[in-house]
């Protein structure tokens, strides 16, 4: 059987948080644990959210909590150019258009309610795709997926299957010639062999959105885990609101490793109670079925206990 591989996808969007450092941490305890491989790949293409220094961080910061990988790191935006042919494909197979439309052009054209009655996402569609393409002129412009109209359901390892009645015809490539993450993520977990996708729920239904390219590009698709979020106290997603969660903000102010991972097993139900651990303290007592399915929420009494 071919090795069962995992990948580490941070992007160098921001500081790492601690809702970050869980979910790579579980990523690669089940990794370790089950002989996965493990890569390490920067998706540093969304070129107007990436920030100076972000990638030297997050690789310090990994290190830092005994998380490691195997063979070298890869940085997404030198892919852009195989990205480019596997969007040539696509329109070889009539799986993508040229649309000049903004969403709000998009949402007008949307005039037809009798033919995606439930949908309210954006979805424009030429009646003739290969038409459209060859006689339309482009123009800057993006380039969509002719997506499903009909339900797409994901199997997940973790939470079992779950279907998505989405009708949205979404962005592969930007017309400020880029591709997306969509176009981006499954282009590279088909050509870097990734069997298994560990991330954040968040992220669930982009899968039924990615199942649909794997198909049209007849790859095989991953196996998909989808794991709970960290939310701050009020039930949303962390933020610098909630208080610094940072890693280096930690590091700076001389929190050990070992308290982070410490709540991170109460936060995975590897501990019942707060208490220092090593991650291969972690590696060793963490069990993924034992990780609860709902979202987590990073309690004031765990912050405090971080600083005693
Ligand atoms: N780079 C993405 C992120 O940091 C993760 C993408 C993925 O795991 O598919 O949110």
């Amino acid at each position: 059987m071919k090795q069962q591989k995992t990948r580490l996808a941070p992007s160098p969007t921001g500081a790492l948080h601690v809702g970050n450092l869980y979910a790579f941490l579980v990523n690669w305890a089940i990794a370790r644990q089950r002989n996965w491989s493990v890569s390490l790949r920067i998706e540093d293409i969304d070129g107007p959210r990436k920030k100076k220094g972000a990638s030297e961080e997050l690789i310090k910061v990994l290190t830092w909590a005994g998380i490691d990988w195997d063979g070298d790191i890869t940085y997404q935006s030198a892919t852009c150019t195989e990205m480019n042919t596997t969007l040539t494909k696509l329109k070889k197979l009539d799986a993508i258009y040229h649309c000049n439309l903004t969403r709000k052009e998009i949402e007008d054209s949307l005039s037809a309610p009798h033919v995606y009655p439930s949908e309210t996402s954006p979805i424009y569609r030429p009646d003739n795709v290969r038409l459209h393409n060859a006689t339309t002129p482009m123009g800057q412009t993006n380039w969509r997926f002719v997506a499903s109209t009909h339900p797409v359901s994901v199997h997940d390892e973790f939470l079992g299957t779950v279907s998505f009645t989405t009708a949205n015809d979404f962005v592969l490539w930007s017309k400020n010639d880029m591709p997306s993450y969509q176009l981006a993520v499954v282009h590279d977990d088909h050509h870097q062999g990734i069997t298994e996708v560990v991330r954040g729920n968040d992220l669930l239904q982009s899968a039924a959105w990615q199942r649909q390219l794997y198909s049209a590009l007849n790859w095989v698709e991953p196996r998909w885990y989808h794991i709970p979020l960290i939310l701050g106290i009020d039930g949303k997603r962390l933020a610098k609101r909630h208080g610094d969660s940072r890693i280096a903000y930690y590091v700076d102010n001389g929190v050990p490793i070992e308290r982070i991972i410490g709540l991170i097993a109460t936060w995975t139900n590897t501990r019942s109670t707060l208490s220092a651990m090593t991650t291969r303290e972690f590696l060793k007592e963490f069990d993924f079925t034992t990780l609860p399915k709902h979202d987590i929420l990073f309690t004031a009494e765990a912050n405090k206990w971080l600083h005693e």
